[in-house]
């Protein structure tokens, strides 16, 4: 067995009846301590993206509600109370640290719209680059996927995705992915290790009546790990009240159960970027074609030399050298009509021509694939 590398950028998400003591109210003292191992994991030079529900929880207790409302709505109305008092909760404890903290709000149709999909993850990139914590919710007053099912496991999956994450960790109430239901058979084993990309391990966690189906069940979070598996990321799911269970994941004293990907997720990336159908053609001076090529680096407006067809900010395009041979596909920054302004001029002048800079480059390397 491999020792596993957690790698530099993770996704922590913790559940509502962890951090809400099963509804008793918000349990800052297992948030201090989260929050303590994450400070430590930034001084060893890890990115984190912490993904939390719980905004229910505090709201409904907010509100005076005896228990978790039942209607839709009222739902919705308890999250968006509980949500203020949930970030403040997480920005005082990070403020002990001197950690700036940001609040994300997202619905998986914003990770689905090409366009919503490159602004998250551009400002999730730049926030983390500004050396905040981001911390994602979903914003539950238009949408009610992960109140009604899986408590934000999907959520996490998709902004592991998203940002390209090494390693996605679920913090849980339960020790981990068990080979029986344990409420069956008391007797059931962690299993310690998997393949991200097993379809045996759903049905094992199908079988978990602790949290089989429904609501954030490990079934949701046995899901979530495939999804991060297929953009190259492992998962870990762990017990949250262990004490230092962060920091045991980054030393490989695996506390849970570890869902490893296949794949490297810097091919992963590569793979889809190959994938996607293109929206337009842009022809690269020799300059730009020599700097893509052979420097990794980004496209910038200059080197454009011509652009074809029409297409929106974050829809992939084609680059050709000016023979017309493909060299590579990218997320572009800008639509066409505004690639037509800045073509073959240099960054100074987006905002001249536009009245606006959304980025410098029309194509960031990260979001750039080589072909051919
Ligand atoms: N977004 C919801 C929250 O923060 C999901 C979890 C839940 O339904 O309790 O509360």
């Amino acid at each position: 067995m491999n020792k596993y590398e957690s790698g530099d950028t993770w996704v922590v998400k913790v559940g509502s009846s962890l951090l809400s003591s099963d509804g008793a109210g918000i349990d800052k003292a297992l948030i201090d301590n989260w929050v303590a191992q994450i400070a430590r994991l930034r001084n060893l030079g890890k990115k984190i993206v912490l993904v939390s529900s719980g905004a229910v929880a505090v709201g409904a207790k907010r509100l005076g509600m005896t228990s978790r409302p039942t209607s839709l709505h009222e739902l919705q109305a308890a999250a968006a109370v509980g949500q203020m008092g949930l970030i403040q909760v997480y920005e005082t404890a990070f403020q002990r640290f001197n950690i700036l903290t940001a609040q994300v709000l997202l619905t998986n149709d914003d990770l689905l719209s090409r366009k919503r999909y490159l602004n998250a993850r551009n400002t999730l990139t730049k926030l983390m680059h500004m050396n905040t914590i981001p911390i994602v919710n979903e914003n539950d007053t238009v949408v009610t996927d992960e109140i009604q099912f899986s408590d934000n496991d999907s959520l996490a999956a998709l902004v592991t995705n998203l940002i390209n994450a090494d390693s996605l960790i679920i913090l849980t109430d339960q020790p981990g992915l068990l080979s029986e239901d344990p409420i069956a058979n008391p007797s059931a084993k962690l299993i310690k290790e998997a393949s991200a990309s097993d379809p045996a391990i759903l049905r094992v966690a199908g079988k978990s009546s602790v949290a089989g189906v429904g609501r954030g069940g490990m079934l949701s979070k046995v899901n979530a790990a495939q999804i991060a598996g297929k953009s190259g990321a492992s998962t870990v799911i762990a017990c949250g009240r262990s004490e230092g269970v962060l920091i045991d994941i980054q030393a490989g004293n695996m506390p849970g159960t570890l869902f490893r990907s296949e794949k490297e997720a810097v091919i992963a990336r590569k793979q889809w970027l190959a994938s996607l159908r293109s929206s337009g053609t842009l022809i690269l001076d020799q300059g730009a074609c020599d700097q893509l090529t052979s420097k990794g680096s980004s496209l910038l407006p200059v080197g454009v030399k011509q652009s074809i067809g029409e297409y929106k900010r974050g829809d992939a395009v084609t680059c050709c050298n000016e023979s017309g041979r493909e060299i590579g596909r990218g997320l572009i920054n800008y639509g066409s009509g505004q690639v037509l302004k800045i073509c073959g001029k240099p960054t100074s002048e987006i905002e001249g021509q536009l009245g606006f800079i959304s980025e410098e480059e029309l194509i960031h390397r990260d979001n750039f694939v080589l072909l051919g």
